[in-house]
Order: C-alpha cells, then sequence, then structure tokens
C-alpha cells in the first residue's frame, strides 16, 4: 500500500530490517471517515484512550506532540498494564489519526507510539513475553 507512511525508515535509516508487525501510521483523511478505515486498524484520536490529551490553544502541533512523548514515556514506566496493552493493541496495526502526512512534514503523536513499540521490540517483547 503505497499510501502508508514509512515512520520506520525514519527511525531506523541504518538498514534495520522493519519487523513483522510493525505499526503503521494512516491519515484518516486518506479513507475518507473513521467508519471507513480498513479493519486492521485502530483509531488513536482524540477520544480513544490513544488520543492525545494535550490541546493546541495556540501551540503548535511539534509542541504538543513533544508533551504526548514525556507523557507516555512516564505513563510506559509506570503502568505496565498500560504498557502490555499498548504492545498488543498496536501489534501490526494501522494506527489512525487525523494529521499524519506522508512525508512526514506534519508530525504526530502516533510517531511516539511507534518509537515507543519499536523501543520495546528491538529489545525483544514479543520474543520473552514471560519476563513482563
Ligand atoms: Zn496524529
Amino acid at each position: 500500500m503505497s499510501d502508508l507512511f514509512d515512520l520506520f525508515k525514519e527511525i531506523s535509516p541504518n538498514g534495520e530490517q522493519k519487523p513483522n508487525d510493525y505499526p503503521e501510521i494512516i491519515n484518516i483523511h486518506w479513507y475518507g471517515g473513521v467508519d471507513k478505515l480498513p479493519p486492521n486498524s485502530i483509531y488513536m484520536g482524540r477520544g480513544s484512550i490513544y488520543g492525545n490529551p494535550f490541546e493546541r490553544h495556540g501551540k503548535t502541533r511539534i509542541d504538543v506532540c513533544e508533551q504526548h512523548k514525556e507523557m507516555l514515556a512516564l505513563r510506559l514506566e509506570k503502568d505496565k498494564e498500560f504498557e502490555h496493552k499498548m504492545m498488543n493493541d498496536l501489534k501490526g496495526k494501522l494506527l489512525a489519526c487525523f494529521c499524519k502526512n506522508k512525508h512526514k512534514e506534519i508530525p504526530c503523536h502516533c510517531d511516539n507510539y511507534a518509537e515507543e513499540y519499536y523501543k520495546r521490540f528491538k529489545a525483544g517483547w514479543f520474543s520473552c513475553s514471560e519476563d513482563h
């Protein structure tokens, strides 16, 4: 699917292999609405548990994505149940949000999830699940 934005290329430019089940980010606008999303997608926008709670109010999108990045890292550290849920929910999914741009000119809080997912994946999350 050429529609997909390949964050993986952005975060691992040194020739690493993209893992199976790596989540991809899609823009809901590409599909014409939340109700028209592909079946393997998960809605990540406001109102979902994965939505970004920080509102713009004059701040830039970069600012609120940064705020979200910090909040997410903290929560994943403290809330192991959430960490598990995130890893299972996002595995192999299309992360659907309203802001993703194919050329990464627009940051999205889903980038943060994909990066956190990948960190854990790389550390062997799915190969030693007993440890969690
Ligand atoms: Zn987004």
